[in-house]
């Protein structure tokens, strides 16, 4: 008996180093590194930077290994299901294609992002459904400032859609529906950051209301709609953590009594944890309430090296029920597209004011990490 353990033994070492050396090059780069997600989120390009983002893609971003691309496209695409919602010049269905063939081509997955609750408009000016549907203004009273400045009276940092109003999702589900397809997903990011306007007093459906209810609600119906197709959620974090007595302020958490839903949202929407100024360390807490977490950072370097080193030292030292929900980490870029590739080749300094703060410095400095801790470099 113990002679067949031995034999059989043999033999599986036999084929798995067979298999393991028949693995092609290019197909271990795809296989799960030391973090299965290794992601880079930015604005879509407009069209006349398509062709330099493309390049980037492929030369910068796979070499480095990253698999996610979220790509905030909001209303730069030609919806056909609504054309009145469409920027004035937006990227066509042949262009979006270019995009999937490049990514597809580099092993790296493409998540659309259209903000739905908040972030429907920027500073003074109105986004652009609640411009062709003023009706879903959840602060109708509030009007746009001609020059826009923080703090002020109204508290607007940016307006949010009613997610009560009976018609909201009739309109923004087309868009995703679309995006989706279009870029041939089985993921579709949300943003539902920052939403500073929810249950607002005046607000004939909202007043009253558990404004951490509403949140979780919003973030149910769409999760739920997305499930019918088979495809994911992935929300940013902020609005789920306790801003008061975590000391994360009202951007990086909710100052609002939003926090609450964490407990009341489906377990395997995907959370995009940013933090920029600290590294917090609130994948723990997200991972611990059964949710999948990606740390985010922005331009801090010395930040995301340690952000980098925590995720790893967080899968090593889980259990194995919540090893998984640490999923990874994704550098945010917060300029456009185009200005972000001329900082990146050189065409233009990337800050006029000499701040160490750098995008494209975390960016390399974050992959770099990556890179060195699994030993490939
Ligand atoms: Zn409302």
């Amino acid at each position: 008996m113990v002679k067949m353990k031995q034999i059989l033994l043999v033999l599986i070492i036999a084929i798995s180093s067979l298999t393991f050396s028949q693995v092609p090059e290019k197909l271990k780069d795809s296989q799960p590194n030391i973090l299965p997600v290794r992601g880079f989120c930015i604005a879509a390009p407009e069209i006349k930077d398509l062709d330099s983002f493309i390049k980037f893609i492929d030369e910068e971003l796979a070499p480095r290994s990253v698999n996610t691309l979220i790509l905030r496209v909001d209303y730069n695409y030609q919806y056909e299901s609504h054309p009145e919602l469409r920027d004035s010049i937006a990227l066509s269905k042949a262009d979006v294609r270019k995009l999937v063939a490049i990514c597809r081509k580099n092993n790296i997955r493409i998540i659309p992002q259209v903000n739905l609750l908040g972030h429907q408009s920027w500073a003074g000016k109105t986004g652009n459904l609640l411009r062709v549907y003023p009706q879903f203004d959840e602060t109708p009273q509030v009007k746009m400032p001609e020059k826009y400045e923080w703090p002020n009276p109204d508290g607007l940092y940016c307006k949010s859609y009613c997610p009560l109003n009976p018609d909201i999702h009739r309109v923004v589900f087309d868009l995703v529906d679309e995006i989706c397809d279009v870029f041939e997903t089985d993921a579709f990011h949300a943003g539902m950051d920052e939403v500073f306007y929810i249950g607002e007093a005046q607000c004939p459906l909202c007043s009253g209301r558990d404004k951490a209810e509403l949140f979780a609600g919003e973030v149910r119906t769409i999760h739920d709609h997305l499930a019918l197709k088979g495809r994911k959620l992935w929300i940013w974090g902020d609005r789920l953590l306790d801003g008061k007595t975590t000391g994360l302020g009202e951007w990086e958490a909710s100052y609002n009594n939003t926090y609450r839903a964490i407990d009341m949202i489906p377990k395997d929407v995907m959370i995009c944890d940013w933090h920029y100024d600290r590294p917090d360390q609130t994948p723990v807490y997200f991972a611990m309430k059964g949710l999948s977490v990606m740390t985010c950072p922005w331009r801090n370097a010395g930040n995301a090296v340690l952000q980098v080193q925590d995720m790893v030292k967080f899968r090593k030292s889980a259990a194995s029920e919540m090893k998984d929900h640490y999923q990874g980490m994704v550098q945010t870029i917060w300029s456009s597209a185009g200005k972000f590739l001329d900082n990146y080749y050189g065409r233009k300094p990337e800050n006029s004011d000499n701040s160490p703060d750098s995008q494209i410095v975390c960016f390399k400095a974050l992959f770099g990490e990556i890179k060195k801790l699994e030993g490939t470099k």
